[in-house]
């Protein structure tokens, strides 16, 4: 399977600066999928720009609701009705800072599964969790609160971003992810089965660069990227698609 690796701009980029981003971008991936998470202001033009290429163009957040009195909020169909394909849900910026719950994130994930956007669910411990020995019990309760009462949770991304790594600069050694990784697996398959488990794509993200993302994707439960800082150039995160330098 090709790696996935998602750019996350997180409050960077313009609607202009999108699009001279993927216009560039267009001519160098000839045929490979790439996958952008978009400011809201920027994913018209972003889907209009990406027309004609493999760019799918996804959404930072949204709202649980459907619609309502939520000022400053947008909902999963109104993403949908730009063209819009997936939505990155419980980042460890929309949990630590905008205080997110697992009971939220929860709801958000319902809703998306429900108006047919794919879902990348992120996870992750913060350093003191790690350092308390409670990794896999994070994950284990971020996953099964996220995912509880779904009985189909397909098609589902999962990014397990360890807090301590998101633009630290302290990438997790490509050991230590494996062995997270496939923690989640194991608790995905308890979820639903092996089959449904395998078949779900998890991601790594923290402080990912071309020059270490090929000794993460070498290893069997990585199957791709979730990248900030090193996805805003289009030259860098062009040889995050071609899997790194050496
Ligand atoms: C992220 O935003 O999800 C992320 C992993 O950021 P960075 O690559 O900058 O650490």
């Amino acid at each position: 399977m090709e790696p996935i690796i998602i750019a996350n701009w997180k409050m960077h980029k313009t609607h202009e600066e999108a699009r001279s981003f993927i216009e560039g971008l267009k001519p160098l991936i000839a045929g490979k999928k790439a996958w952008i998470a978009s400011p809201f202001t920027a994913i018209s033009s972003a889907v209009v720009a990406a027309e004609g290429s493999e760019i799918m163009i996804g959404a930072q957040n949204m709202h649980d609701a459907l619609q309502g009195a939520f000022t400053g909020q947008i909902s999963a169909s109104m993403l949908k009705a730009h063209g819009v394909k997936f939505v990155l849900l419980g980042h460890s910026e929309c949990r630590h800072i905008f205080n997110e719950s697992d009971d939220l994130i929860r709801r958000k994930l319902e809703r998306a599964l429900m108006e047919g956007l794919i879902p990348v669910l992120c996870i992750g411990e913060t350093l003191k969790e790690r350092e308390s020995d409670q990794t896999h019990a994070v994950l284990r309760r971020q996953l099964m609160s996220a995912l509880e009462g779904t009985t189909d949770f397909t098609p589902l991304i999962v990014a397990y971003e360890p807090v301590w790594a998101i633009g630290t600069g302290k990438v997790a050694s490509p050991e230590l992810a494996q062995e997270a990784h496939l923690t989640c697996r194991k608790i995905l398959a308890e979820l639903s089965s092996e089959q449904v488990a395998a078949s779900i794509p998890i991601l790594y993200g923290g402080s990912v660069k071309p020059e270490n993302i090929a000794g993460l994707l070498a290893q069997p439960d990585v199957e791709g990227a979730l990248v900030g800082g090193a996805s805003l150039d289009v030259n860098s995160y062009h040889q995050l698609l071609l899997g790194g330098t050496t």
